[in-house]
């Protein structure tokens, strides 16, 4: 694979190629992750989206919303590009945004771009994967980034490690129940959004978000957020309304943070939070090998041969491990 050619086409925005990019950075071969590294590498690094992650349970109506939202930007001339973090692999039926039906109308507009979930693996290689992914959008010159997961507590701390702004989306509740959001959920929702506010369900929905108003003013405040933030308000996403007051919430959200220096703050702890990450992610790889497999073996039998304690066995482990890769 010429690895020089395919990020100058990522560079172009070429949808292939950034299709092509983003299959090989999923991939968990050797080889493949050598490339990925060098195409990463290789590629813009001065172009900035705008990182939105939206996350909200099965049946709130992301996907409605997205796709309402998605075209309302794609109308005003703005590149939109749709990934999606989806840690329950194991979850049958397909996987969010696998099932080609859903946002129909955005999937056919040359404005925006839309990628499936990756289907494998744990949720640590999934948020390697999608944040990656959006290196990649990033560098293909979209403006926009909606990176969408499913409300599971986890995925959403790992899709705000790598978005701007993050979004939850709720519908309207039955009772007045807080319809069981997660503490920590609320501590890193930006705006919070409550769908489906049309027809029988808008009084519900108003009363929703009232309720989410007033337990985000119980929140200590972050020093992220300007006076009123963070806020709820209400949508429909079937009939169109108040997305560009979500749109507009979101753009003085944004300003306030360039302008205050948070954008960039963010941005740089992000950068070291995957960085931390990665090199997680090769020492654990380390003991995968060979050598240390044998190694560990070797140890471990001591251990419980009962001729050895496991903290002198670990420790003497580590040193025969790394005379090895010295001498090596
Ligand atoms: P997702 O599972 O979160 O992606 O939810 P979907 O977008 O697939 O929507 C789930 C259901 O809610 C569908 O039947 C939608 O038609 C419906 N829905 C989505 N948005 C709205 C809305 O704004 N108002 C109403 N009344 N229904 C909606």
């Amino acid at each position: 694979m010429d690895i020089e050619d395919l990020a100058q086409r990522v560079a172009k925005g070429e949808r292939r190629a950034l299709a092509r990019a983003i299959t090989l950075v999923e991939s968990a071969r050797a080889d493949h992750r050598e490339q990925a590294a060098a195409l990463l590498d290789a590629l813009p690094k001065d172009r900035q989206a705008l990182r939105i992650g939206l996350s909200g349970t099965p049946g709130v109506g992301k996907s409605t919303f997205i796709e309402s939202f998605g075209m309302m930007l794609t109308g005003a001339g703005k590149r939109v590009a749709v990934l999606a973090v989806d840690p329950s692999s194991s979850r049958s039926g397909g996987s969010i945004l696998g099932d080609k039906t859903r946002m129909d109308r955005l999937s056919r507009d040359p404005g925006a771009f839309i990628r499936p979930s990756p289907s494998q693996s744990h949720l640590g290689g999934v948020g390697r994967r999608s944040r990656e992914a959006v290196a990649l959008c990033e560098a293909a010159g979209f403006d926009l980034i909606l990176i969408e997961t499913v409300g599971v507590g986890q995925s959403e701390t790992v899709v705000s490690e790598m978005a701007d702004i993050f979004v939850l989306l709720l519908a309207p509740a039955g009772g007045d129940e807080l319809q069981g959001v997660k503490r920590g959920i609320m501590e890193i929702a930006d705006l919070i959004v409550v769908n489906k506010a049309d027809g029988d369900l808008r009084a519900a929905a108003k009363r929703t978000c009232a309720d989410y108003a007033g337990a985000l003013r119980l929140l200590r405040k972050r020093p992220q957020d300007p006076e009123g933030f963070p806020k709820a308000m209400t949508v429909s996403a079937l009939e169109d309304d108040g997305l560009r007051e979500v749109w507009d919430t979101i753009g003085t959200l944004v300003d306030w943070r360039r302008e205050n220096g948070h954008w960039d703050k963010t941005r740089t702890g992000q950068a070291r939070f995957w960085f931390e990450q990665e090199v997680r992610r090769s020492l654990l790889a380390v003991l995968e090998t060979a050598r240390a497999r044998e190694l560990l073996a070797e140890y471990g039998g001591r251990v419980a041969a009962g001729d050895c304690v496991a903290a002198a066995a670990a420790q003497a482990f580590l040193e025969r491990l790394d005379k090895d890769a010295a001498s090596n």
